[in-house]
Order: C-alpha cells, then sequence, then structure tokens
C-alpha cells in the first residue's frame, strides 16, 4: 500500500516493518488497525533528556551524550557474563569521564559483532542506562549499564527522534517486539492522527470544560509523547474527562430512551401493598431498619409514576435488602400483578424460594421456582401459570430469561447481586413484557457520583446501615493453609458451624479442589459430620446438602462458590477460602458476609494457593510474608497484592472502589465492549471531579443533537467503545 492512503483504519500490516510475524504479535498486544496504536497508550515514560542535572547518591537511569575514548572486553563472574567496556567522554560536571557496560551472558555466538562495530573510539553516541553514582574518593569512573544507544551520525542530534532527549514512552510489550518499533509505529500513526483532525470540543461547548482539560485529539498525542511531566498529566486528565465524557453520552441516550418509555400498570393505590407487607413483618419479630424504610419509600415512589423503574438499591451484604424487595413485591403482587425474582445461583434461588415461602405463604401468596434443574413436568406447569397470570411470584435463575418463559401481567423484576447481570440481561427481561419496574440489588456498592456515571441509567439507593449489633466478618489473610485448619478447629470446639470454599470440584488442575479437601477435612476432623455441595450436583442434592448443614446436623460445609451469595446460616462463625485468589473481590466480600451473621462476629480466612504463595517468595526463596503484616520489604506477586489490599476493605463500598481501579467497570454497558476500553485514564480515586463536569458535557452535546447526527465523529467513539446498539435501539 503506498504511503499516502494509510489510513487510521488501516491494518498495522502495511505499516513499514510490519511483516506477518510482527503483525500478530501487535495483535496480540491489541493492536489491529493503526488507529489502535493511539488508543493503546504508554505504561511508562523513561527521561531520556540529556541534562546536567546532579547525579544523585541513589542508582538511577539517566541519558547522556559521550563521545568515546577507547574499548575492552573481559569476563566476569567465573566467566559466566562477557562485559564489553568502553570509557566515554561525557560533559556532565559531575562526570567527565564514564565507564560505559554492556553486559551479557556468555553464548557460543558473538554477542558483541556490532557493538565492536559502532563503539569505537572517536564515536559519538547518545546512552541510556543505570548510573551507579561517582563514589567520594574513588578513582573510578562512575559506571552506567547501558540498556539502549544510539550512534550520532556527524556527531548531529537527530531532530525530534522518538527515542532520544526526550520523555520516550514505553509500551506494554511481548517478546520479538522492541519499544524502539513500537515508538516508531506510533511516530507514523501520530502523522495521521494530526492529519485526521478528530475528537475536538465544538468551539461553543469549551467553557464547559474543567480547567486543565482539552481536547482528544490533543491528549492522545501528548500522552505518547509530551514535552514535560505536567504536560503528560494534562493529557491523562483530558482522556479521563473524554472516557467520562463518551461514557455520558452512552448512558444519557440510554436514560432518554428509558424515560420516553410508558409502563402498563402504574401501581398508584399503595394501601393494600403496605397491609399486605405489614402483615409479613408481623411474622417477623423485627423492625425496619431506619435504611430499610427509606429504600422501600423511594421504591413504592418510583412504582407509582407513569415511566418505568430502573433503581439499583446498594447495600452491604446483610443489610437486609432482600426484605425490601419483599416490600416492592407486595405492593404489586396485592394489586394482581406478577413479579419476577431473578437470583445468580441455584442455591440462592433455592434459599429465596424457601425463605418467600415461609413468609408469604400464609398470606395466601404461592411462590413458583424455576431453575435449569426444575423436572420437566413441573416446569411446564409453572410456565403455564406464569403465561395465564395463575402464578404470580417466580424466584429463578438466568432460566427466567429464556425465551418460552412468557408472563401474562410482569410488573415487576427484581434483580438479585447485579454483578452477575449486565444491562444486556436487564433489557432481555424488559423485552419479555412491555414495561416492567426493574429493581438490582448490590453489595458492592460504589460512591453515589460513580454510580451516577456508571449506572446512569439507573437511579440509586444506598443502604448504609446493618441491622442493630451486626459487623461484617474479619478477615485473616493467612500464609499458610495450617492456619486455616487452626481456626477451623477452633471454632468448632465452640459449637460454631465453618464454611470451606475452594474454586473447583475435581482435579482440573493442580490446585485445591472439593475432592481433595473433602479428604483431608476427614481426616483431619474425625467424628464431625462435614457435608459438601457443588454445582453439578442435582437441585435435590444440594438441597439437601444445604439442609443438612442449615439444621446443623453437619458442620462444616465444603462448597464450590455455589453458596456464593445469599446463604442465611446464623451459627456459621467461620468462611475458609481456598485458593483464594482465584475468587473475583466481589465474590469474595459475599463470601465474607456470609458468616457472623448470628450473635458473634464471623472470621473469613483467606488462604492464597500454594502457587501463588510461591510466586511471592524473596531472592533467597523467604516467603515475604511476616508478622501477619505480608511483604514488608518484597514484592508480592500481583494476585497476592490483590488479596492483601481485599483484605484491607472495611466494607462493600471499598471493595466496589477496588474492584473498578482493578478490574474496570466491566460490562456495566453489555458485552460489545472490548475488555476495560472504555475507561483507561480514569483514576478511580483522583478523577472524581471530572464526572459532573462530563456529564453536564454529555448532557450539552445531546440537547443540542440527540442522536449525535450531526457528530458522527463522536458517534463513532462511542460506539467503538460501547458497541453499535449502546443506546438500546432495539427498544425503539
Ligand atoms: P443482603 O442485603 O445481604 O441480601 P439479607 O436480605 O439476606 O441481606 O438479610 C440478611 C439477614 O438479615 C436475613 O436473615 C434477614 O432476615 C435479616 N434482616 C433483614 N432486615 C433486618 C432487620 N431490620 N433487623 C434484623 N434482621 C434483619
Ligand atoms: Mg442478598
Amino acid at each position: 500500500m503506498p504511503k499516502s492512503s494509510l489510513t487510521l483504519s488501516s491494518s498495522v500490516r502495511y505499516l513499514k516493518g510490519v511483516g506477518p510475524r510482527k503483525e500478530k504479535l501487535l495483535n496480540s498486544l491489541g493492536i489491529h488497525s493503526v488507529a489502535d496504536l493511539i488508543f493503546i497508550t504508554p505504561r511508562t515514560w523513561e527521561n531520556r533528556r540529556i541534562s546536567k542535572d546532579f547525579l544523585g547518591a541513589q542508582i538511577e537511569h539517566r541519558a547522556f551524550a559521550v563521545r568515546i575514548l577507547n574499548t575492552k572486553e573481559e569476563s566476569r563472574a567465573h566467566g559466566r557474563f562477557v562485559v564489553f567496556q568502553a570509557e566515554a567522554a561525557c560533559d556532565h560536571p559531575q562526570a567527565p569521564r564514564l565507564s560505559l557496560l554492556w553486559i551479557r551472558r556468555r553464548s557460543r555466538f558473538d554477542v558483541f559483532g556490532k557493538l565492536r562495530l559502532e563503539i569505537r573510539p572517536g564515536a559519538a553516541v547518545f546512552i541510556w542506562g543505570k548510573i551507579e553514582p561517582p563514589r567520594a574518593g574513588s578513582a573510578g569512573n562512575p559506571e552506567v549499564s547501558i540498556e539502549d544507544y544510539e550512534i550520532l551520525h556527524q556527531g548531529l542530534w537527530p531532530a525530534g527522534s522518538p527515542h532520544w532527549n526526550r520523555l520516550a514512552p514505553v509500551y506494554s510489550s511481548t517478546t520479538g517486539l522492541a519499544q524502539r518499533e513500537l515508538r516508531r509505529w506510533r511516530f507514523e500513526a501520530l502523522d495521521l492522527w494530526r492529519q485526521a483532525r478528530v475528537w475536538s470540543w465544538p468551539q461553543e461547548l469549551r467553557p464547559l470544560l474543567p480547567q486543565g482539560v482539552n481536547n482528544a485529539a490533543w491528549a492522545y498525542e501528548k500522552i505518547h509523547f509530551p514535552e514535560t511531566l505536567d504536560e503528560k498529566s494534562r493529557a491523562r486528565r483530558s482522556l479521563a474527562f473524554w472516557e467520562m465524557t463518551l461514557l455520558g453520552l452512552a448512558m444519557e441516550q440510554r436514560r432518554q430512551k428509558l424515560m420516553a418509555i410508558k409502563k402498563n400498570w402504574p401501581l398508584t393505590e399503595a394501601g393494600s401493598g403496605s397491609a399486605l407487607f405489614n402483615r409479613l413483618l408481623l411474622g417477623l419479630g423485627f423492625s425496619l431498619t431506619e435504611s430499610q424504610r427509606r429504600a422501600i419509600d423511594e421504591i413504592l415512589q418510583d412504582m407509582g409514576r407513569l415511566n418505568p423503574m430502573n433503581r439499583l438499591l446498594q447495600g452491604e451484604v446483610g443489610s437486609g435488602k432482600t426484605l425490601v424487595a419483599l416490600a416492592a413485591l407486595c405492593h404489586a403482587v396485592s394489586a394482581g400483578y406478577q413479579c419476577a425474582f431473578v437470583a445468580p445461583t441455584e442455591i440462592l434461588v433455592f434459599q429465596h424460594a424457601m425463605n418467600f415461602r415461609r413468609l408469604l405463604e400464609p398470606l395466601g401468596i404461592r411462590v413458583g421456582s424455576l431453575t435449569s434443574d426444575t423436572p420437566a413436568k413441573e416446569r411446564e406447569e409453572i410456565l403455564e401459570e406464569l403465561a395465564g397470570g395463575a402464578l404470580l411470584v417466580v424466584v429463578g435463575t438466568h432460566s427466567l430469561l429464556e425465551p418460552e418463559v412468557s408472563f401474562q401481567r410482569l410488573a415487576l423484576i427484581v434483580i438479585d447481586e447485579q454483578h452477575r447481570f449486565g444491562v444486556d440481561q436487564r433489557s432481555m427481561l424488559r423485552r419479555k413484557t412491555v414495561t416492567p419496574d426493574c429493581l438490582v440489588l448490590t453489595a458492592t456498592p460504589i460512591p453515589r457520583t460513580l454510580a451516577l456515571a456508571l449506572y446512569g441509567d439507573l437511579d440509586v439507593t444506598t443502604m448504609e446501615e446493618l441491622p442493630l449489633g451486626r459487623t461484617l466478618a474479619k478477615i485473616h489473610l493467612a500464609r499458610s493453609e495450617q492456619e486455616a485448619w487452626t481456626a477451623l478447629q477452633e471454632c468448632l470446639a465452640l459449637g460454631q458451624q465453618a464454611f470451606v470454599v475452594v474454586p473447583a470440584i475435581e482435579d482440573e488442575d493442580q490446585g485445591d479442589n472439593l475432592t481433595k479437601v473433602l479428604i483431608r477435612l476427614r481426616q483431619m476432623l474425625p467424628g464431625i459430620s462435614i457435608a459438601s455441595v457443588h454445582g453439578r450436583m442435582s437441585g435435590r442434592d444440594k438441597e439437601e446438602a444445604l439442609l443438612t448443614f442449615h439444621r446443623a446436623q453437619a458442620q462444616v460445609l465444603a462448597a464450590t462458590t455455589v453458596i456464593e451469595v445469599g446463604i442465611d446460616v446464623p451459627r456459621a462463625a467461620v468462611m475458609i477460602v481456598l485458593s483464594a485468589e482465584r475468587f473475583g473481590l466481589a465474590t469474595l466480600h459475599q463470601l465474607r458476609g456470609r458468616v457472623g451473621r448470628g450473635e458473634s462476629r464471623g472470621l473469613c480466612v483467606l488462604v492464597p494457593s500454594s502457587e501463588a504463595l510461591n510466586h511471592s517468595r524473596g531472592p533467597e526463596g523467604e516467603l515475604l510474608f511476616t508478622n501477619g503484616s505480608i511483604f514488608q520489604n518484597g514484592i508480592a506477586s500481583e494476585s497476592i497484592m490483590r488479596l492483601r489490599r481485599f483484605s484491607g476493605c472495611r466494607n462493600g463500598f471499598d471493595v466496589g472502589l477496588l474492584d473498578l481501579e482493578l478490574r474496570g467497570p466491566g460490562d456495566l454497558l453489555g458485552k460489545e465492549q472490548h475488555g476495560n476500553f472504555s475507561i483507561r485514564h480514569f483514576d478511580w480515586s483522583g478523577d472524581q471531579d471530572l464526572i459532573a463536569p462530563a456529564r453536564g458535557m454529555a448532557q450539552a452535546i445531546l440537547s443540542r443533537d440527540p442522536s449525535l447526527g450531526c457528530e458522527p465523529a463522536l458517534r463513532h467513539a462511542v460506539e467503538l467503545r460501547y458497541g453499535t446498539n449502546y443506546a438500546m435501539n432495539e427498544l425503539s
């Protein structure tokens, strides 16, 4: 392809120096088109400016321009390494002479062939490497271990080099792709980028930009090759604002779509609903918390409106969200409408169904439950009753989303533990009936400003309070499995119950699994009754196992994460999670919430797999875990760091934020979004001040141009991130 016809959407294979092999490697980094080179921004920057700044006492990376005086080669460390050494003149005041070292492992090949040709007396060279500061009183020259160099031809400084005398970007890479190449291709891509002139804010909206925020076009250029560190941080903030505005555009369009919809049955007559709920409360033996009362008020108001409710109810594990949802359910049911309660796992469906039956059947309300395990005949009956309107309340898993499930007059959908459900599922359910109210429950709440930005199409209620006297279980990050077993034995000795959770059922891999742990537990705990439950058991067997544990006929329940959410066993005091690094943070938080629901405070012991622990050993093989506070001086593996940060979380808010920071908002906007493409530059803790202005910008843009018809570039940018159907056009 001639260079002139190369565009931002061309494949990278048309770039100079990219053959089939490098194309594959680039693809593996997520780089397919020339534009991807721009969107994938540097991991860090090296300050390769030649400066005469003072050399400190620390070893540091520096760039110098030097002239070679003489060279020699030698062996070191018992001949395992070979060193190419050059003495060079430099015009740094503290280092007029430098000793340059290229150190390589000895090899059959001549590793210094090229150096010998290039690094010759008289050559002018740029160098980048680690300098050992000059030692006071030492006669030797300061030494520099060279990491990159370039010969200056005719002694000329190359103007505008992507590599030298500047802040040089460093990209995530893979074996076979050099930073030099990655930089050079960016340079070419940025030429096209400048010509394309995309992504500038319309002139009259520029006053809405927060201080220091600039166009995305400018920011994408400067984030790769900033002139100064300050410019780099302004570029990053600008991109953070840009991302939040795109998210705002997607959310706002979606919200407006939803607002325009009228629902079929506004439930205005609140009277009978509260009467029914009050009767339910009478049977409970406790009163609502203030938070619960407020949440119920908000929800009932929503249900009385003409447009459908889209509300997120955030509240700590154990804050009693189910009861709030039951209030909404009573409201719908007493007016003769249907209600679907969707839960992420079969076990939770089973538990909710059991609970709801206990509470609702005495009031004359039948409760159906539907999972993939429901026997065919029973399923048939339930489907018929739902379609005919004879059954008002159904609890189920994803199977409620299947096309053959239809309702006669579905007025309310409750989705428990939202982190398992993306927007896609929500809209799928909505399509089932005309437009029911929708209530989403989550135990990993996030701050209101963030929630508004991320779930802009939802209203948010937050319950801060836990029922009286309850606290979240303590977390202990264990250094060995033994610590967990000790805790387990202490708990059993007190007559309490415990969970042991593992990531797998059988030996799918080397790690902890249910089969192994059951053998272990039976050996360790003779005379203790142990139940077990996992996803491949039939529904009946699962129920049986859970009931055994519920009735305290078993002291230990060993399980896979089928018990993740919602299991409520008051006497369970200890939760042990093996191979803990293999669980998501929201899952771990749920597990933590499973224990200590009775009188005593629970304990949640996280045991990393031996593999993860092995990755956290210091240079001498010592475990970088001391005195309960780990990694005082070592680098722990990323997975353990994640657990460590999790164990510092005081509540669901902390977990919600940490999860956002580590994982991004995931599939909040549906499956089309790839990876974490939408939010890369936004800093979850430091950029919250950008959220409101970004929403303002999005609203201003849409008020001029509701479907972005006149802003094709912006529309394209939103679609690039959130998929072509981000505005839920399927609803129109
Ligand atoms: P979550 O918000 O995690 O879903 P649940 O709804 O499962 O919490 O409630 C946890 C436990 O607290 C349940 O046993 C429930 O019956 C109980 N509960 C709910 N509301 C209250 C309250 N106001 N006072 C005391 N206990 C309550
Ligand atoms: Mg719950």
